[in-house]
């Protein structure tokens, strides 16, 4: 049985690369995704462009969700991008703190994301589900996975109604996580996020700062490969499904895909779970 899947893009920065992802759209849709989403610059290059893409979803009739981040904003700025949202017709926000790029310090007057979920929760009540970011290896800065744990519950009291994880590429960790909010009596669902293999050396780097552990074996089988792109998609495509496998087989109750505004590498996962897709989009 197909598990519900939502898909993640981040907002274009030309027109070229707006006609780029409405096709990369147009391919993945034959995954029948619950909603697409589209992640949000804390720095504020992208926020317009967040507006624009999500515009565009629910124009081809799928729900679109923006994600919001809160560092660097005033409660005022957030109430008006609410208030837009809502007008154009948006009835889910993935709710973050966000990071900011170098050299902008913390500003703003929201500090957590617990903060934001508060905010969004008394100005517009239950009109959003609110989807928040959870880290079963741990968010790179906290100091803890217990005070990691208590600031996640955080978003959850505060009124968060389901989970979206950063990637991992380890099972076990995803279940303790689930366990441990499960033993707190924490009941939200908790949807696996999942990065497809497209670009190795992408990856690897991001999984480094990012704090998403990839298994020595993964990681010298990929270096192994070197310039030899179709094994790596191939090799990453299995490593992924595996993953997703394990995953459904212990009850995940969905997966959110970051596509990273390409077909390809997440209809090749999901093909090899027996879901929607052809070989042909394979060879796209
Ligand atoms: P928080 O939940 O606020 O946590 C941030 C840190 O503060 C953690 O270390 C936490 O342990 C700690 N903390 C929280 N509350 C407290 C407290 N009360 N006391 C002490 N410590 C506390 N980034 C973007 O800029 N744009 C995006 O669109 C985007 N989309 C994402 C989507 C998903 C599904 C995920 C998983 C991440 C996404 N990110 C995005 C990255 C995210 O913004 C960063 O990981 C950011 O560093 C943390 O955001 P958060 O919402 O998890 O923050």
């Amino acid at each position: 049985m197909n598990l519900p899947l939502s898909l993640e893009f981040f907002p274009p920065k030309t027109t070229e690369g707006v006609a780029k992802l409405a096709a990369v759209r147009a391919q993945l849709y034959a995954l029948s995704p619950e909603y697409c989403s589209v992640t949000f610059g804390a720095g504020g290059s992208t926020q317009d462009g967040t507006l624009d893409a999500v515009r565009a979803i629910l124009a081809e009739g799928v729900a679109g969700v923006p994600h919001l981040s809160c560092i660097g904003q005033t409660r005022a700025s957030i109430a008006e991008r609410l208030r837009v949202y809502r007008d154009a017709g948006v009835r889910r926000i993935v709710a973050l703190r966000g990071d900011l790029p170098s050299g902008y310090g913390m500003g703003g007057e929201f500090r957590y994301a617990s903060d934001l979920v508060a905010f969004i929760r008394a100005e517009t009540g239950t009109h959003f589900t609110l989807a928040v970011a959870a880290y079963p290896e741990m968010h790179p800065q906290a100091r803890s996975p217990q005070d990691d744990m208590n600031a996640f519950v955080a978003k959850v009291q505060a009124g968060a109604d389901v989970a979206i994880t950063q990637y991992f590429f380890n099972a076990d960790a995803y279940f303790r996580f689930v366990d441990e909010l499960r033993q707190r009596g924490i009941d939200v669902p908790v949807v696996p996020g999942i990065m497809p293999i497209t670009n190795a050396t992408q990856m690897l780097r991001f999984s480094d700062n990012c704090g998403a552990e990839v298994p020595r074996w993964v990681r010298t089988r990929l270096q192994g490969f070197g310039d030899d792109t179709a094994s790596i998609k191939d090799f990453g495509a299995d490593v992924v499904a595996g993953l997703c496998q394990r995953l459904r087989d212990g009850g995940a109750p969905g997966f959110h895909f970051y596509t990273l505004n390409q077909a390809m590498a997440t209809l090749q996962v999901c093909r090899r779970m027996g879901w929607a897709g052809s070989a042909a989009d394979e060879r796209r």
